[in-house]
């Protein structure tokens, strides 16, 4: 063999890497990720996502560079770009990750067809972006599970293969040109609090997880002030990590905590499973219930002040403010918050899961489309029409309102439990909040136009 192409699209990695792997037992490697326009375009692109895809392209060159290569950026089509790529450098080999949308399996299949015409192959991946493979586990009667536990079951005894360790060296061929690396500095309307991109960044924050977060995952996963969650989900979006590195390794920590974190990434490969096998469930009902939502034009200000955070509901305020100051947010508060969305103001899913998509960090179409449905109901939720209380829920996960009064400075002076009920405020404690709005809408009296529109329990 001579020289084969590394194509990198969501496994932004040296480690655990088996495509770079294989590759390198070639003569030489060409590692090489384009920007497409299907990732980088108006579209799926969002700032904070750029922002963090040029950290992770500077990290993982300067990576290659330590092993004596470097990554070659191209912009254009994919496709084209690849090709372009062999002819210059003779490739006879392309090797690339499997993935699962519905943009991915157009990616791979034109790929092939124009790579085998010009009488070179494509090698594609599994267990790369994921632990396991999409459609490796299925049930008697179908090409997919829909319901996560029996999949979780088959899941935990999957034989995971070992996770590769980074390549000492690689040869890269001389004199292929590359485009300047893109910056985050010359991105605008980040959000202010953006996590830091790379395989670095992802590695030490797994490092400290491991050592100081995982044993009270169990117990914390669900308390929004604390905090007590990875927070590595832009890793596994970019593939900073390995999903089958971090189950080894958590599985290696041990107790309960790991296994509930464990049991998180395995509802994510439940979300690939589902959306390789379905893939037009981004944008179409999984399961329709027939609804009759309202859009963003019927509703217009009503989605503004969800998406101002403007509600009235504090639990709700405080989580979408997270989400614009940080560009994430903890998942309770996206249940929370897609519940209120969905059911309470019986808004289209279609609708939060874009707005999610413009900011989120580790904005993914599997897994915030899916967890969108699964809250709306129309997924694969068992309980389509478990609607989430914003009172109750805030009172269970936020217990002392701490999570409230960090994202709603408006609130920031009501002590304890009551910041979650600020229209209970009487006298000076009302007057001092007079800055926060009325609820959009009464709980009950949304709940009733939730029934009306899908029709009854
Ligand atoms: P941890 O609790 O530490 O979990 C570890 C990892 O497990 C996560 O990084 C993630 O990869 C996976 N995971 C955890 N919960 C889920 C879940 N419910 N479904 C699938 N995988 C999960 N996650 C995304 O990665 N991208 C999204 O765009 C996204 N959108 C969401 C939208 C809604 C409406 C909801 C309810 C959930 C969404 N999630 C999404 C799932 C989940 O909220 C996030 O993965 C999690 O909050 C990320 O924080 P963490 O890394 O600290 O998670």
């Amino acid at each position: 063999m001579n020289v084969s192409i590394v194509l990198f699209t969501a496994d932004l990695r040296l480690h655990d890497h088996p495509p770079l792997r294989t590759a390198n037992e070639s003569r030489e490697v060409v590692p090489l990720f384009v920007r497409d326009r299907g990732v980088t375009g108006a579209g799926f692109a969002a700032p904070n996502r750029l922002a963090f895809l040029a950290d992770c392209l500077r990290d993982l060159d300067g990576g290659l560079r330590e092993r004596g290569g470097r990554l070659i950026v191209r912009s254009g089509d994919v496709v084209e770009e690849v090709c372009k790529v062999a002819a210059e450098t003779d490739a006879d080999e392309v090797h690339m990750a499997a993935d699962v949308s519905a943009y991915a399996h157009r990616r791979e299949l034109r790929l092939r067809r124009a790579l085998e015409a010009e009488g070179r192959r494509l090698h594609v991946h599994d267990t790369v972006t994921t632990a396991v493979t999409p459609g490796a586990l299925t049930p008697a009667s179908s090409d997919h599970f829909a319901v996560f536990t029996p999949y979780y079951r088959q899941w935990t005894g999957v034989h995971l293969r070992e996770a590769l360790a980074a390549p000492r060296a690689l040869r890269v061929p001389d004199g292929v040109g590359s485009e300047e690396l893109p910056s985050r500095t010359r991105l605008q309307g980040l959000a202010a609090g953006l996590a830091e991109g790379g395989e670095t960044a992802g590695r030490r924050r797994l490092a400290s997880w491991l050592r100081a977060g995982i044993a009270s995952y169990e117990d914390q996963h669900d308390d929004l002030a604390g905090d007590g969650t990875s927070r590595l989900s832009p890793h596994l979006h970019f593939g900073t990590l390995s999903p089958v590195e971090l189950v080894h390794r958590a599985r290696a920590a041990g107790g309960p905590g790991a296994e509930a974190f464990v049991r998180q990434l395995a509802w994510r490969d439940f979300h690939r499973q589902v959306l390789a096998a379905r893939p037009t469930a981004a944008t179409a009902d999984y399961r329709t219930k027939r609804d009759r939502w309202r859009s963003e034009r019927t509703a217009r200000e009503d989605v503004r002040a969800w998406k101002e955070g403007r509600t009235g509901y504090p639990v709700i305020d405080a989580a979408m403010r997270q989400l614009r100051h940080e560009g994430w947010m903890h998942n309770r508060g996206r249940l929370l918050t897609a519940s209120f969305l969905t059911k309470t103001l019986y808004v289209d899913w279609r609708v939060g899961a874009r707005h999610f998509l413009e900011l989120l960090v580790d904005g993914d179409v599997a897994n915030n489309q899916l967890n969108w449905q699964w809250m709306a109901g129309t997924g694969t939720d068992s309980r389509p029409n478990r609607v989430l209380n914003p009172v109750t829920q805030a009172r269970r996960y936020d217990p002392d309102g701490a999570y409230v009064r960090r994202w709603v400075p408006e609130l920031a002076a009501v002590e304890g439990p009551a910041v979650h009920e600020p229209w209970k405020l009487q006298g000076l404690d009302r007057a001092a909040i007079d800055d926060y709005p009325d609820p959009v809408v009464e709980l009950s009296a949304g709940l009733a136009r939730f029934r009306q529109g899908r029709g009854g329990d």
